[in-house]
């Protein structure tokens, strides 16, 4: 309605505008041959001796160019000297207001558009040694002139009417496949707000709509992705979960329906605190997981340097290493800071070094190197251990993933660790890559982001 609204104002002026203009040309034009004519009229007529009807009419006859409807000459006082169009006027007054203008010593043209004719009148002094002695009134009548301005303006305004009816039509036309389009989306909105994260919109064209229809189509599959992502986890927790807690139920069964000796029901309860303590640990991890997905990318990451975080997970990890009769070395080539939070490396490193312990053989060895590369600052833990095959590689970083169940779970393991490196170094930036064979041990290397120091220390 506002477009509507608008282009009918500018219509409507640039009809009023087209039509003064061409009145005003016709008007221009006019105006200069009229006054002229009437002008050398006057000035045959100024220069007679005696100005009488006969004097007047007789020079009057001999300007031959002077053809117009109506010419009248009047004395300074306003009386008919000569009528061309009525000579029964002559000795009366002439009122017209042009010619009472005239004999003031005024050059005088009036237009006016009337019953489909122009009507044109001029007036102007005659002038005799130097005063005014009468006036020549001059008046035509031009019906074809007329009829010109009035089918321009009926042009005009007929191409108004057109473009108007154009306007409307195209508008509503547009605002129709506009609302349409619009509405197609609005429904998938609603669509997908009630749940339906497979629902795709169709929509053709290349315009903003379509790039809309496309984001939305992008945000949905997004949206399909984490809510599969997000069933899985809590299908996959839950399932991990049951198992530690129906084995809880199974022995708290036993003891209640068995009539068992002390030593019996001890060595059960010990066996359920060890699931109690599974169940435990594999919360504890459940929330970093869960933790690391939602955190932020940068959140608080600080500069700092490998060698701490590893020697507190030495530290840590050596009664499970003496358990196992496990040796850690550490070589440090290199100790560049890095860009990292300084929790995520820790649980890192812990969580690399602790399968290396787990999953080796006893009497055998774990050693870490700390090194720099370029942008990098460079972890490898390196086990002698039971290795992984090869077709598992790409999968030990998916949750829960295991290679040897039984082993992994005689070793307390969850397979979420792994899940949370890759979560952890994702978030800081960082990469790893794994090589491994099976029967002689495994490396793993990761690559934190280093933090360039070197202007500082110049
Ligand atoms: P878990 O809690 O079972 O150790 P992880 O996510 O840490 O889970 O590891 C996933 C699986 O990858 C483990 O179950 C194990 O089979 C394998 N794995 C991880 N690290 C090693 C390693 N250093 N040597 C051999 N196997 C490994």
């Amino acid at each position: 309605m506002i477009y509507i609204t608008i282009t009918t104002v500018v219509l409507l002026l640039l009809n009023i505008y087209c039509s003064a203009a061409s009145q005003k040309i016709f008007y221009q034009n006019k105006e200069a041959s009229m006054l002229e004519k009437a002008q050398l009229a006057a000035s045959e007529i100024g220069a007679l001796d005696v100005i009488s009807p006969a004097t007047a009419a007789e020079t009057l006859a001999q300007l031959s160019s002077l053809k117009t409807s109506r010419l009248i000459v009047t004395d300074h006082a306003g009386i008919i000297i000569h009528d061309s169009y009525a000579p029964e006027t002559v000795g009366n007054y002439a009122l017209f207001p042009a010619i009472v203008d005239a004999i003031q010593g005024n050059d005088v043209f009036v237009w006016h558009y009337h019953d489909g004719a122009m009507r044109s009148e001029a007036a102007t002094p005659v002038i005799s040694y130097g005063s005014v002695v009468g006036c020549v009134y001059m008046m035509e009548q031009d019906a074809q002139q007329g009829a010109l301005v009035a089918s321009l303006n009926k042009n005009i305004l007929t191409i108004t009417v057109i473009l108007e009816v154009l306007i409307i039509v195209f508008s509503l036309i547009f605002t129709k496949i506009f609302s349409t389009r619009l509405g197609k989306i609005m429904t998938s909105m609603r669509i997908i707000r009630n749940g339906d994260y497979s629902y795709q919109v169709t929509m053709g064209g290349h315009d903003e709509l379509s790039f809309l229809a496309d984001e939305v189509n992008n945000l949905t599959q997004r949206l399909q992705t984490s809510e599969s992502k997000r069933r899985r986890f809590v299908s996959d927790a839950s399932h991990e979960l049951k198992t530690p807690l129906a084995s809880i139920e199974l022995l708290a069964d036993s003891i209640l329906q068995n009539d068992m000796d002390i030593e019996t029901i001890r060595e059960f309860v010990g066996d359920i605190r060890d699931e109690a303590d599974r169940l435990n640990r594999m919360t504890q991890k459940l929330l970093d997981l869960t933790r690391g997905e939602t955190a932020e990318e940068d959140e608080s990451r600080e500069i700092v340097y490998i060698t701490p975080s590893v020697d507190r997970v030495v530290r840590m990890l050596s009664s499970l290493a003496n358990t196992m009769d496990i040796t850690i070395t550490v070589d440090i080539v290199c100790d560049a800071p890095v860009l990292m939070r300084e929790d995520d490396l820790y649980r890192i490193i812990f969580n690399l070094v602790e399968n290396a312990i787990k999953y080796n053989i006893p009497g055998g060895s774990v050693s870490l190197t700390i090194d720099r590369a370029e942008e990098y600052g460079i972890l490898k833990v390196q086990d002698t251990g039971v290795g992984i095959p090869e077709d598992a590689l790409n999968h030990i970083f998916e949750r829960f993933y295991r290679v040897d169940k039984a082993r992994s779970r005689a070793t307390g393991g969850s397979g979420l660790g792994l899940a949370i490196v890759r979560n952890m170094l994702e978030r800081n930036q960082s990469q790893i890559r794994v090589e491994s064979t099976p029967g002689v041990g495994s490396v793993f290397t990761v690559e934190f982001p280093a933090f360039d120091t070197e202007e500082d220390d110049e």
